[in-house]
Order: C-alpha cells, then structure tokens, then sequence
C-alpha cells in the first residue's frame, strides 16, 4: 500500500506516523490528510470554518498499541 501524502508539506505519511483525515460529512469525502504535527496542522485549520461539517479523524500508528484513550496524536486543541 502506498502512503498517502501530507496536503500540508507534500511529504509521506509514513505508517508508524500519526495521520489526521479531514472528511467532508455531507459529501462523504476526505478533503485532506495531514501529519499531526502543528506545522502541518495549521494548513487543516483552514477548512476548519463554520458552518461545514467536517470532521477529523487521528489514525495511530501500531506503535501506540491498543491504549488510544491516552494518546493525542500530537493534536493541537482546536482539534481535540
Ligand atoms: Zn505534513
Ligand atoms: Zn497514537
């Protein structure tokens, strides 16, 4: 399987990095992915406007094993 690029920096989401899918909810879609760190999050913050339903989604890599609770994925507030 190919990993998908960043829609921020353009580099790989490599599989033991987290990754952060915007979907569109009223179209289905996924409008981006992006790596959780904040200078990539800030190109996502940018869909993030009112009135749009998108939702975020944090992919873990195997590496955090099964304890997901505990772990943010490195995400910013506005995303929590
Ligand atoms: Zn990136
Ligand atoms: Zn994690």
């Amino acid at each position: 399987m190919k990993a998908p690029r960043c829609d921020a920096c353009r580099k790989r989401i490599r599989p033991n990095q987290h990754e952060f899918l915007l979907r569109d909810l009223d179209a289905g879609q996924v409008i981006g992915r992006y790596h959780t760190r904040p200078s990539c999050q800030v190109a996502a913050a940018k869909y993030i406007v009112p009135g749009v339903a998108l939702h975020g989604t944090v992919y873990h890599p195997e590496r955090c094993g099964g304890d997901l609770e505990s772990c943010d994925g490195g995400l910013p507030e506005w995303a929590a």
